[in-house]
């Protein structure tokens, strides 16, 4: 998509120049706004044409069944589903007679943008009436990460070549029609009207609606005011019924005047608050909005981002559409996390209804590494989500005769909304992960409260899933059998490694934690013996090895099994599980998503540098990444095996899959964890960052195509710069009391002013490993841009 001329490569935006109305579903991903717990997509202000309406809000669900062709025991009963709440976006206007539709008339100019740094998103239209009336619509929309409950725009009208007569009606809509859905599982379902109207009131520029759904019991409140600025003469008039509160602003606009409408939004919602408490919670933040003002709000947009890029900011010279591509992702995840305060963050942030608004794995495994080091505060919130739903996962283990809890695969509340168990109860992994991701949490920040409160709890009932998942065979050897590792095109095997060393990790850590919290452990009802036994099931656990091709199989049988026929396989039959039974895909060798590679990643302990480049040339020729949770993994561990042009194609995969739309299916929403993926590309591949016991590991090694890589992360309350060019790399302490770091097995002690610059040794690297027929990255060139041969379209899910 950015590819196409209309779309301008830069270093702090992302640029949109004319009307293209077949780009409009994407665009309107990709321009959403959201604090985490606001989302709004990138709509146009007048609301149509649009490809899909949306405004979210974090949590906000209705119920629907889960109806089954055939019954079983065990299997969730009924789904949630993230639902489009009132739009308080709308601004309509008519011009002399004639509505502002840029369907109609003459769109002479139409530029929007994105500001990464002002937090904004600017829009402004040159669009001549079909009647030959010229105005100028400017308009300047911001969901406020300082004002949780606050959207704020700035609309303006002006007449370009004649007076006219504008009415401009700000609206609060709910329960807009919504286009119907396509077939692609991936696609989120639509419910129709799905709020009920309590109350609905407008008087002058205010307007107030609350509604509630209908079957999960949630109270949804939205508030507008309008400040206008106009000619004396300019009218306003209010109006209100049970889907729709309007404030009406009639001006005559003379040559050189205008109308300005400062739009202030605010939205609450709640599962227990009555309709007057909802009401007054959002009158009130309208209050504090307004007392900040437009320009206040700009004013503290703008320093919450100074903040922010402080401590996250990458640099990137010699590729400047990654350079673009890794700001926008780091905007969107901030966004996905920012306030989102003990809700959970979904896969595709609050942008658009993809996979119903629900969570997975996904935000423990790819997204958390990134928040973890660059914005930590927004990691205890997401993790301390997670442990406030213990009682629903502690419930669940037991329905299924286990110990301990077990998360859902995919969820808005809690609840496991998945109807396909074979890919989600079995993929038990997913209680590791948010181990894993309470771990890495606790020794990047040092944060013991967190720890003793949530994290503890999190760790132990993860460790007691484990131990009544699996169990020590006749040979001592603690086996987990027929469960379902990341990998989607294998289910229900013995022992998948990524797992079993995932779950080592969990075991450990529980063991660990309780020794450090013995009073809190003992309230959870762990003794000696317990804790005891989660260090055995660790240390004894079965990490199968295929001696005869001296690689680690993906799960125990796995390297048994029959080789996908790739040569006879289509490019348009990828991805394979919209062409292709499971029951096929599940017994050959083909790799969704990175599996084996992942643990290398994650558990990069638990493998010798030779072993990562054994298993990665064996699993490459496998991997189809059907899934864009892919490409990120493989270029890290391209980049640690010394593949550096492969780990830059995969780059340019995972940092351009919604920027370039790969997967045709971004007008859902931005995948959250690819983009992340794209920091951990450059981070993590190219950077080397891995850290483990408390220490940052680095190694960076630099493709051609970049010149010079730099990256700040915050560690342990200290605030860091790594600048590596392709011979050497220097550390800055930018904050913070003396640390030690590693570069390249060597370590170094940072402290503050003083910059420490290393070389980078040399590395050598085996023959390039090779992928599917047809599913070769596409190559990116010296200057950045994909290469043009090797084109290859990656339409998959
Ligand atoms: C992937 C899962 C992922 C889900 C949501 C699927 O295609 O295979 O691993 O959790 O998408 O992103």
């Amino acid at each position: 998509m950015i590819e196409h001329p209309a779309f301008t490569v830069e270093e702090w935006s992302i640029r949109e120049k004319g009307f293209h109305l077949d780009l409009l579903a994407q665009t309107e991903s990709i321009f959403a706004l959201s604090n985490g717990h606001i989302g709004l997509r990138g709509n146009l202000d007048e609301g149509e044409p649009h490809g899909f309406p949306g405004t979210y809000l974090n949590s906000v669900y209705e119920l629907r069944p889960l109806p089954y062709a055939e019954a079983g025991y065990g299997y969730p009963e009924s789904g949630q589903i993230v639902i489009n709440v009132t739009n308080g976006k709308l601004i309509r206007l008519l011009v002399d007679d004639e509505p502002f539709d840029l369907r109609y008339g003459d769109v002479q100019e139409h530029e929007r943008e994105l500001d990464f740094r002002a937090g904004v998103l600017r829009r402004s239209v040159r669009w001549a009436s079909p009647t030959g009336r010229t105005v100028r619509v400017s308009s300047t929309r911001m969901v406020s990460f300082t004002q949780r409950a606050v959207v704020a725009i700035s609309y303006e009208v002006e007449p370009l070549d004649a007076p006219v007569r504008v009415v401009v009606q700000s609206e609060l809509v709910t329960n807009e029609a919504l286009p119907s859905q396509s077939k692609d599982p991936r696609v989120g379902a639509v419910l129709t009207s799905p709020l009920v109207c309590e109350e609905h009131h407008a008087q002058g520029t205010i307007g107030i609606m609350v509604h509630h759904t209908q079957a999960s019991g949630l109270r949804i409140g939205a508030a507008m005011d309008n400040l206008v600025e106009g000619p004396p003469e300019t009218i306003v008039e209010s109006e209100s019924y049970s889907d729709v509160a309007r404030v009406s602003i009639t001006s005559r606009l003379k040559l050189g005047e205008r109308l300005r409408i400062v739009k202030l939004i605010t939205y609450g919602w709640s599962g227990v608050r009555s309709q007057p408490a909802l009401h007054d919670q959002v009158i009130a933040a309208l209050s504090a909005a307004r007392s900040t003002g437009w320009e206040g709000l700009l004013a503290e947009q703008r320093a919450y981002l100074d903040d922010f890029w402080a401590r996250s900011n990458v640099e990137l010279e010699g590729d400047p559409e990654i350079q673009q591509a890794v700001r926008f992702a780091l905007f969107h995840i901030l966004q996905a996390g920012a306030r989102a305060e003990r809700r959970p963050i979904p896969a595709k942030g609050l942008t658009g209804p993809g996979y119903d608004g629900h969570v997975f794995w996904d935000t423990e495994t790819f997204v958390l590494p990134v928040l973890t080091l660059t914005s930590p505060y927004a990691v205890a919130d997401v993790l301390s989500w997670r442990h406030s739903t213990l009682d629903l996962a502690k419930a669940r283990a037991y329905l299924l005769g286990l110990h301990g809890a077990t998360f859902p695969w995919r969820t808005i509340h809690g609840e496991e909304c998945s109807g396909y168990w074979p890919a989600s109860t079995a993929a038990f992994h997913i209680n590791a992960d948010i181990a894993y991701a309470v771990t890495q949490y606790i020794e990047a920040t040092g944060d013991t409260a967190f720890e003793e409160e949530i994290g503890l709890e999190l760790l132990v009932e993860t460790a007691r899933l484990w131990n009544s998942l699996g169990y020590l065979d006749a040979t001592d050897r603690f086996r987990i059998d027929g469960i379902t590792g990341p990998d989607e095109y294998s289910a229900i095997a013995d022992n998948n490694v990524y797992t079993n060393l995932m779950a080592q990790h969990n075991l450990r850590s529980a063991a660990a934690a309780v020794k450090r919290y013995p009073k809190k452990a003992r309230a959870l009802g762990v003794h000696i013996d317990e804790a005891a036994s989660w260090h055995e099931a660790a240390e004894r656990m079965l990490i199968p090895y295929d001696e005869n091709l001296g690689v680690t199989p993906q799960d125990e049988a796995f390297i048994e099994h029959e080789v996908w026929d790739f040569a006879h396989t289509k490019p348009d039959q990828y991805p394979l599980l919209l062409h292709f039974p499971y029951f096929d895909l599940y017994r050959k060798q083909v790799i969704k998503q990175a599996d084996l590679v992942l643990a290398m990643q994650l558990r990069s302990d638990a493998f010798t540098l030779e072993q990562k480049a054994r298993n990665f040339a064996y699993y490459e020729p496998l991997t189809v990444r059907d899934s864009s949770l892919s490409a990120s993994t493989q270029a890290v561990l391209a980049a640690e095996v010394g593949q550096l042009q492969l780990a830059y194609d995969y780059l340019g995969e995972v940092a351009l899959m919604d920027l370039h739309d790969l997967e045709h299916n971004v007008q859902d929403g931005v995948h959250i964890a690819s983009l992340a993926g794209a920091w951990t590309a450059l981070v993590a591949g190219f950077g080397g960052l891995r850290s483990h016991d408390s220490s940052l590991f680095f190694a960076p090694q630099l493709p051609s195509g970049i010149a010079r890589l730099a990256f700040h992360i915050t560690f342990r309350s200290r605030r860091l710069r790594v600048e590596a060019t392709a011979t050497e790399a220097t550390y800055r302490l930018l904050e913070g009391s003396p640390l030690q770091v590693w570069h390249h097995g060597n370590e170094i002690t940072l402290s503050v002013d003083e910059a420490i610059t290393r070389p980078i040794p040399p590395m050598k690297a085996g023959p390039r490993p090779t992928q599917p027929p047809g599913r070769v990255p596409r190559e990116r060139g010296a200057r950045g841009q994909f290469a043009k041969t090797h084109k290859r379209q990656v339409n998959n899910g």
